[in-house]
């Protein structure tokens, strides 16, 4: 299986470990969460204004596949508008289904497109996006600030 080999290509352990998404931000709203099955753990910061992520971040430990996920989740949302965040999300939910999905919204992120053939790396690809949804919900809550 080719897409096994990219699973571990040089663009999602480049993206693993680039700190350009990692960090802090003061006054964001947060969550976090792990995937006990592997060690992960993301916590990611966002801070939304006008209805747009001004700004977002995280932090987290674990597999390539966690990490690289996370950081392409966080350069996906960067400046977006909450609809358009939705839209992604629910664009992830169907690529992790293995289901038809618009590959524009997803970016990089389609170097993980098989990824629902492989149940134990579902979960490591999954965790961050989770965490979002959950962010995603409180905001439709509680509102932004
Ligand atoms: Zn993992």
């Amino acid at each position: 299986m080719d897409w096994l080999k990219e699973l571990y290509s040089e663009v999602v352990v480049s993206y693993a470990r680039d700190s350009r998404y990692r960090g802090r931000i003061e006054n964001a709203i947060r969550e976090k969460d792990m995937n006990e099955s592997c060690g992960d753990e993301i916590e990611l910061y966002v801070k939304v204004k006008d209805g747009r992520v001004e700004d977002a971040s995280f932090e987290g430990v674990g597999c390539i596949v966690s990490q690289a996920s996370a950081a392409i989740l966080i350069k996906l949302i960067r400046g977006k508008t909450l609809e358009e965040v939705k839209e992604i999300l629910e664009n992830v939910g169907k690529m992790a289904a293995g289901r038809d999905f618009d590959e524009e919204k997803l970016g990089d992120l389609v170097v993980f497109s098989n990824i629902s053939e492989i149940p134990q790396r579902s979960k490591c690809f999954l965790l961050a996006w989770s965490v979002l949804e959950r962010i995603y919900d409180r905001i439709e809550r509680e509102g932004s600030s």
